[in-house]
């Protein structure tokens, strides 16, 4: 009998906080690619936002869990906020690669991180470790140029104008999130005062 290897997501992200464009886009591939699991991975510290406060890690791991809690195939990984120093996402692969050997894994991008794949860090060993997906917005080109071509898959997703950026924007003026992240995460929000000078920042 032949053995299938399992097929697995991997979403890498800020999740500063996790809306409904992630789980939308993940939950997409997951049935266009027939995955068995799509992994969320919420990043340590990304070096492409070096400036930027982003919430503690514990927070935005949290949000991921409560986010996607109720979906049987998708899970949180914590290999990247317990790993030390910058988050480079040929780490994660590693990471994942070795936990599970036996395992194809599909890593998931949106549109504006896979133009800027070619400045990370071994960009040859990323596409070795893993098949990339760009998720891009019905009407949005993409310009896939230097990129392997048999590295790559690009698949549309239904149109979703959510920004983790706006998310926050809105909560510091007192603006609604609902509906634009799952309850738990508004309720999670509130309650550590996150992007309103909480303890989350
Ligand atoms: P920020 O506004 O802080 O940059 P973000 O909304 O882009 O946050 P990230 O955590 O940076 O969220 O993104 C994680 C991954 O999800 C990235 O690959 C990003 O391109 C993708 N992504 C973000 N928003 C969407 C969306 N609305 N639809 C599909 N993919 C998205
Ligand atoms: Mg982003």
């Amino acid at each position: 009998m032949e053995l299938q290897r399992r097929r697995i997501g991997v979403m890498g992200g800020t999740f500063d906080p996790i809306h409904h464009g992630h789980l939308v886009a993940a939950s997409e591939v997951q049935s266009v690619f027939a995955l068995d699991e799509v992994v969320f991975v919420p990043t340590g510290r990304p070096w492409q936002k070096p400036d930027q406060e982003i919430s503690d890690p514990e927070h935005r791991y949290l949000m991921t869990v409560v986010a996607t809690a109720a979906n049987p195939v998708f899970t949180v990984s914590r290999a990247d906020i317990d790993r030390p120093g910058d988050t480079y996402t040929s780490d994660t692969l590693r990471d994942l690669h070795r936990e599970q050997p036996d395992a194809d894994l599909f890593f998931i991008t949106g549109a504006d991180a896979l133009q800027n794949i070619l400045t990370w860090k071994n960009t040859e060993e990323i596409f070795e470790l893993a098949h990339f997906v760009g998720v891009t917005r019905p009407g949005h080109e993409l310009d896939t140029s230097g990129l392997p071509e048999d590295g790559v898959t690009l698949i549309e997703v239904p149109a979703m104008a959510i920004s983790s950026t706006d998310c926050r924007t809105r909560v510091a003026a007192g603006g609604p999130v609902w509906y634009l992240v799952p309850d738990g995460v508004v309720q999670y929000i509130n309650k550590y005062a996150l992007y309103t000078g909480g303890d989350g920042r």
